[in-house]
């Protein structure tokens, strides 16, 4: 039986994983939850799991939630923010820790999880973006797994499998290209939350759906890649792969590529990181090539999207711009959803906070928590001045 941690319960990653925990109860057993502020999906989601903790964001939020469970038949922790978060990271009968949260707020309890010895499965890109460098150290010292949970890293983490690291030549990251790849430029100014918000291929959170639009999305992935696998960014490559049915690739220096295809459906990575290194049979319907018909390809356009040229820039320099990136974002990404900014603009704040960055390697997690909010914070001076 393999118990199991979920930061982020009751977010799209959360949700997903606890599905596919529900098919199977002589497996998985889940002993906490952390969440925001959903409290009604939580309390779904206590009385079907019976955990022993749980998290939500404030006193407040606890104490409703608390009301919400009195009658539940099994009694559960209800704690809240920074303890109750590090609770579930470091439950100690936890064998495997989801990071699902959002943002660069699952570094601290992410790494937590490493440092309590739990196994970790990783949907939380901004971790590794932001601390991906101390955070891969510290599990490879204990000799910890982490699994990806973003479809593209669990795709060359799986072509990994059974291959020699030093054999390795490149990687090569697909990207749908998201809603607005044959977009006019001159079009972007006008684009609406709601239609960033509707991705072709995969229904998935607000803030990943944005970055999906923008391409930052694909930028963060070439910097999670980079601190996933250990290759440098030139190494690194990112084809546009329309029909999202091969989710990334692995080549090998006898010329040879492995690619990991499937229909597009977050069960795969998800089911992946929970059963690892065995697979289970996730209800996902068998890909039919001769249905799919075509898989096409072709570079993607730099000018088109500057957020994927900006994410090379940050990973050429030093590990602290890629906190700026990603702090940078975080504002823009919150200010184009509550209209502060349009969608165009996304890109030239994040440029802008980097202009004014001098970039450097950090000595602890602490130091690269505060660039990217001192990132965030720049990007919202930028954003109020304008
Ligand atoms: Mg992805």
């Amino acid at each position: 039986m393999k118990k199991i941690s979920i930061l982020g319960s009751t977010g799209s990653i959360g949700t997903a994983s606890l599905k596919i925990i529900s098919q199977f109860p002589d497996r998985f057993k889940v002993v906490g939850l952390a969440a925001g502020k959903n409290i009604e999906r939580l309390r779904q989601q206590i009385q079907l799991f019976q955990p022993d903790v749980v998290s939500v964001d404030g006193m407040a939020t606890a104490g409703a939630l608390r009301d919400l469970v009195a009658s539940l038949p099994k009694a559960v922790n209800v704690l809240c923010d920074e303890e109750g978060i590090q609770a579930v990271a470091t439950h100690p009968e936890a064998d495997l820790v989801i990071a699902a949260m959002v943002g660069s707020l699952g570094l601290v309890p992410t790494l937590a999880a490493i440092r309590s010895g739990k196994e970790v499965a990783l949907a939380n890109k901004e971790v590794l973006v932001v601390g991906g460098r101390i955070l891969m150290q510290e599990a490879s010292a204990r000799g910890i797994p982490v699994i990806p949970i973003d479809s593209e890293h669990s795709a060359i983490f799986q072509a990994l499998q059974g291959h020699r690291k030093e054999d390795l030549s490149r990687i090569i990251l697909t990207a749908s290209g998201g809603p607005f790849l044959k977009l006019d430029p001159k079009e972007a100014s006008k684009i609406t939350p709601e239609v960033a918000l509707s991705h072709p291929v995969w229904e998935m959170g607000e803030k990943v759906s944005i970055d999906s639009a923008t391409m930052m999305n694909k930028g963060l992935e070439v910097i999670e890649a980079r601190r996933l696998f250990d290759v440098p960014s030139e190494r690194i490559e990112v084809v546009i792969h329309p029909q999202s049915i091969i989710h990334s690739m692995v080549e090998y220096r006898d010329g040879s590529t492995i690619a990991q295809m499937s229909v597009p459906d977050m069960r795969i990575p998800i089911s992946y990181a929970l059963a690892y290194p065995e697979r289970i049979a996730n209800g996902v319907p068998s890909l039919r090539l001769a249905i799919v018909g075509e898989l096409t390809f072709m570079e993607p356009d730099l000018n088109r999207f500057p957020a994927l040229r900006l994410a090379y820039q940050a990973l050429r320099e030093e590990e602290s711009m890629c906190a700026v990136l990603n702090g940078a974002n975080e504002a823009a990404v919150e200010a184009f959803l509550h209209r502060r900014l349009s969608f165009s603009e996304i890109p030239s704040v994040v440029e802008r906070v980097m202009a004014c960055h001098d970039p450097h390697t950090y000595s602890d997690i602490d130091e690269a928590l505060e660039v990217n909010a001192w990132a965030y914070r720049l990007a919202n001076e930028f954003l109020s001045a304008q």
